[in-house]
């Protein structure tokens, strides 16, 4: 047997549920499949069932701050060129820890439960082949992914240069629906700060710049317009930047049967705040990512969950964002692109 096949979970149960392309029952019965055979997983989503939390509101949305400790390596994490090249990828099949399994969607894809888990539920989605991570080439696979498991989870992407810990192997995140604050929140912040560049009866893409993050959303039932708007920024973006790389971007998508797909592009200036790097006391350990732009801003030391308010995340997100003044002039050139 292929080391590929030898991960996939054999169980009747799921295979039956994939058969009726019910992904996300089958992710879900996999889910506790794994917390019934694996200790180490257990033990840690337990912690998360008790660790603190606490809110604050801004104009209109709000951000919850997540003290959890598991997530040190993660948050901290090496990940410039020399230090992901002499590291083992941690998501290549034959460097998986022998309790973890997966259950395998599409012909490409094993979805994962993620051992360091924000969400209630949270699954790593990745590649089996060892591929670096890269939207423009796998946007059209995070719809397809979002839309599967859809009535449970949300799916998130992180940029090789602005959150991903594996930049060199491609994967996607999902989690419990609706438990990111920005998924209620869109709406409200769609009216009190949107900008429209696109409206048709097939796709709606509005800038918002809520004062802390920059953000593009996009709404579509049908996957070619969505595909093709994306592409249209992506490009539009990258000129803007005069990047040859992929310009920094996370991005959460997510699927319902009545409006189709919501992709909530942030775009980024940078992957980490000055603060990160300072030492001793004026360190804080906050590298936000997909999940911490979503709402959910996790600090792994208590010192910084204690001391993180309303400033803070203000000064830091704005740190993190692309400037107005691009996000303006990539909205105008947009605009005139889709028209
Ligand atoms: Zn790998």
């Amino acid at each position: 047997m292929k080391i590929s096949e030898q991960i996939v979970l054999k169980n009747f149960q799921i295979e039956s549920l994939i058969s009726n392309n019910n992904y996300a029952s089958a992710a879900d019965y996999f889910f506790n499949s794994q917390i019934n055979s694996w200790e180490f997983l257990k033990k840690n989503y337990e912690a998360l069932r008790n660790v603190q939390t606490k809110s604050f509101w801004f104009n209109g949305f709000k951000l919850k701050i997540q003290f959890n400790p598991g997530r040190i390596k993660s948050t901290s994490a090496e990940v410039d060129e020399n230090s992901v090249k002499n590291r083992e990828c941690f998501l290549c099949i034959k460097n998986l820890p022998e309790e973890q399994k997966g259950i395998k969607i599409r012909d490409d894809f094993i979805l994962l439960c993620n051992p360091y888990p924000i969400f209630p539920q949270h699954f790593t989605i990745s590649s089996f082949n060892h591929n670096p991570q890269s939207i423009i080439e796998s946007f059209g696979e995070l719809l397809e992914l979002a839309k599967l498991l859809s009535p449970r989870y949300t799916l998130a992407y992180n940029g090789p240069a602005c959150g991903a810990s594996a930049p060199d192997h491609l994967h996607f995140q999902a989690g419990t629906k609706n438990f990111m604050p920005i998924e209620d929140d869109i709406h409200q912040l769609k009216n009190d700060f949107g900008k429209v560049v696109q409206q048709d009866e097939f796709i709606t893409t509005i800038f918002i710049d809520d004062e802390l993050r920059k953000l593009i959303f996009i709404e579509s039932t049908e996957q070619k317009e969505l595909e093709k708007s994306f592409r249209t920024i992506y490009t539009t973006y990258k000129k803007i930047l005069e990047e040859v790389v992929e310009p920094m971007m996370n991005i959460i998508c997510s699927y319902n049967n009545d409006f189709g797909w919501s992709v909530i592009i942030f775009l980024r200036s940078k992957h980490r705040p000055e603060c990160f790097y300072k030492t001793d006391l004026d360190r804080i350990l906050i590298s936000p990512a997909a999940i911490d732009l979503g709402g959910v801003v996790v600090t792994p030391r208590e010192e910084d969950f204690i001391r993180t308010d309303k400033d803070l995340l203000l000064k830091i997100f704005c740190e993190v964002s692309v400037i107005k003044k691009t996000f303006s002039l990539l909205a105008e050139k947009v605009k005139t692109e889709l028209r």
